[in-house]
């Protein structure tokens, strides 16, 4: 039998676990999917320095714990599921796991993007030890050291520029023979002299230690037009191949960007659509307001500009508020 359910909250990052202690709180009795990335990208940091109230840091897996808690504590019920199916045709919404299937009377919706990796042995082994995503969260791991990033885009230019403030020497591995970035971002990596391109270049292998500390202490890559392989000794390998926002599952029934991200009211604002459109007649003051009524979006499945975990984290507090106003608004929260 189908258990009915006030809101529903897919995914168990920052933006998710958020959302379901505000709407916890609301005495909406969440039921939270936690994804088959339970805990989402902070699974894969070690220590997290940028998130406020802790003036020491606190590891990645640390800080999702507590907010899983957190959210119990005021009644989330969190579960290890997936949600396979999900019908947003009429509502309330239906959703199905293999265990259950829920009828929602709204929806939250949190399930984030997946930074892209390479796809080589040996790099998901060091995630978290020297390999990593985020060069906004861990750059400053790396004062005076020689780091290695993937990627020839804009996130690439932004990023190795970004990590020339600590870095000392900042290789920047791309496939091709130029970037791809747009032309200032790309002036802006040519004229940084602590920039060496490594054109035509591809990364094979991840090499590390394990004793004392796991630790990246170089890569092999390849030259694309001779084949040739080399090592090359770096301390940390970056990697900015792009993100790929985790939304399969809903199919084509909501809108989206042309690269898959959610479309929410408050997006829709900051790009500068019409304040005449449909969007904000619609849902005249939710931020996190999706194409269909009743479902929200916040975090990363949104968000393609800051993508840190406070601001996935804010999106879901909106997220959470946005839900139970507009619950309020039809009497059923
Ligand atoms: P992107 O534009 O898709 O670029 C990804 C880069 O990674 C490409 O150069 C691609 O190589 C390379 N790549 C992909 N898979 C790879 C693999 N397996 N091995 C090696 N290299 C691989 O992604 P992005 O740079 O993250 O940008 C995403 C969007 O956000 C873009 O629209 C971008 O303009 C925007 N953005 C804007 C700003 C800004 O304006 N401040 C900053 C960041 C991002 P190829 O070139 O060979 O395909």
């Amino acid at each position: 039998m189908a258990r009915r359910v006030k809101v529903v909250v897919l995914g168990s990052g920052c933006a998710g676990l958020t959302a379901a202690i505000y709407t916890a709180r609301a005495n909406l009795e969440p039921v939270v999917l936690e994804g088959r990335e339970s805990g989402g990208q902070l699974m894969w940091t070690t220590m997290v320095e940028n998130f406020p109230g802790f003036p020491e840091g606190v590891l990645g897996p640390d800080l999702i714990d507590n907010m899983r808690k957190q959210a119990q504590r005021f009644g989330a019920d969190t579960r290890f599921e997936h949600a396979d199916k999900v019908d947003l045709s009429k509502r309330p919404f239906v959703i199905e796991t293999s265990d259950e299937t829920y009828l929602a009377d709204s929806l939250i919706i949190a399930t984030g993007a997946t930074a892209k990796t390479l796809g080589i042995p040996t790099e998901m082994g060091y995630m978290g030890y020297g390999v990593t995503t985020c060069a906004t969260c861990d750059g400053a791991f790396y004062k005076d050291k020689t780091v290695a990033l993937v990627g020839g885009g804009d996130s690439a230019a932004e990023e190795s520029t970004f990590l020339t403030r600590f870095a000392r020497k900042v290789y920047l591995i791309h496939r091709r023979d130029k970037l791809r970035a747009s032309k200032i971002m790309a002036d802006r990596v040519a004229s940084n002299a602590k920039i060496e391109p490594v054109w035509n270049t591809t990364v094979e292998e991840v090499l590390g230690t394990e004793e004392p500390h796991k630790h990246v202490n170089g890569i092999m890559v390849k030259d694309v037009n001779t084949g040739e392989t080399r090592k090359m000794e770096i301390d940390g390998l970056f990697l900015a191949i792009g993100h790929a926002p985790n939304t399969k599952v809903f199919g084509d029934q909501l809108e989206t960007t042309e690269a898959g991200y959610l479309l929410t009211r408050g997006a829709m604002a900051w790009k500068g659509v019409p304040a005449d459109s449909t969007w904000f007649d619609r849902y005249p003051n939710f931020a996190t307001s999706t194409s269909v009524e009743g479902v929200f979006a916040c975090g990363d499945v949104v968000d393609t500009h800051y993508r840190q975990a406070i601001t996935a984290a804010g999106t879901g507090c909106a997220a959470a508020i946005d839900c139970e106003k507009w619950l309020e608004s039809r009497h059923e929260s």
